[in-house]
């Protein structure tokens, strides 16, 4: 059989980047919820903090099945991702377009991390890390879900919700603009 020297290395490398991906997530996700004006989605998004946070756990038991210790290595794909979605909140945008726009940014978090996951689970299985694999499996599950259930929200009504604010705004006077950005800076700050 050929030398799985290599694909261990790669292996070990991607475990220690979603490693700290979902740790960089643990931290964002209290600051979406807060951000977050649909209680769906605030709840939503709560659920999925607490499933990160087994996430990093599983991470763990993986590192420790293959014998390696748990250590992260700076994932600059989820360090990107988080700061583009931290830039919506500098957004003036109404209530309803700041949810939809929180719900794009949290499905590129999870595309992200499934596409992570989708090889970590195949490559721990050609190495024969069953346990590994199953493990991995099951976050890869747990991403899809979250995914789902962002979409369902998003076609659910946000979406819909975001595209009516924005028609009773063309109605509004073009030159309220910036009467409106004292406003949400007010509701940003009652928030915290
Ligand atoms: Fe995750
Ligand atoms: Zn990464
Ligand atoms: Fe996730």
């Amino acid at each position: 059989m050929a030398d799985l020297g290599n694909l261990r290395k790669a292996f070990v490398d991607e475990l220690r980047d979603i490693y700290d991906a979902e740790k960089q997530l643990t931290k964002a996700l209290p600051k979406m919820v807060k951000a977050a004006t649909s209680p769906e989605l605030q709840t939503a998004f709560e659920t999925h903090l607490e499933e990160t946070r087994q996430q990093v756990e599983r991470l763990e038991q993986v590192f420790a099945t293959i014998d390696e210790t748990a250590r992260g290595k700076h994932c600059d794909g989820m360090a990107g991702i988080l700061e583009e979605g931290r830039s919506i909140l500098d957004e003036d945008f109404d209530e309803a377009t700041m949810d939809a726009n929180l719900i794009a940014a949290a499905q590129r978090v999870e595309h992200y991390e499934m596409a992570t996951y989708g090889t970590l689970v195949s490559w721990a299985r050609i190495m024969g890390h069953t346990d590994a694999a199953d493990l991995l499996q099951e976050t890869l599950d747990e991403e899809k879900a979250a995914d789902e259930k962002l979409s369902e929200l998003a076609e659910g009504g946000i979406n819909q919700h975001a595209a009516e604010s924005a028609e009773s705004e063309d109605e509004d006077d073009a030159d309220t603009e910036d009467e409106e950005r004292p406003m949400a800076s007010a509701r940003a700050s009652k928030r915290r």
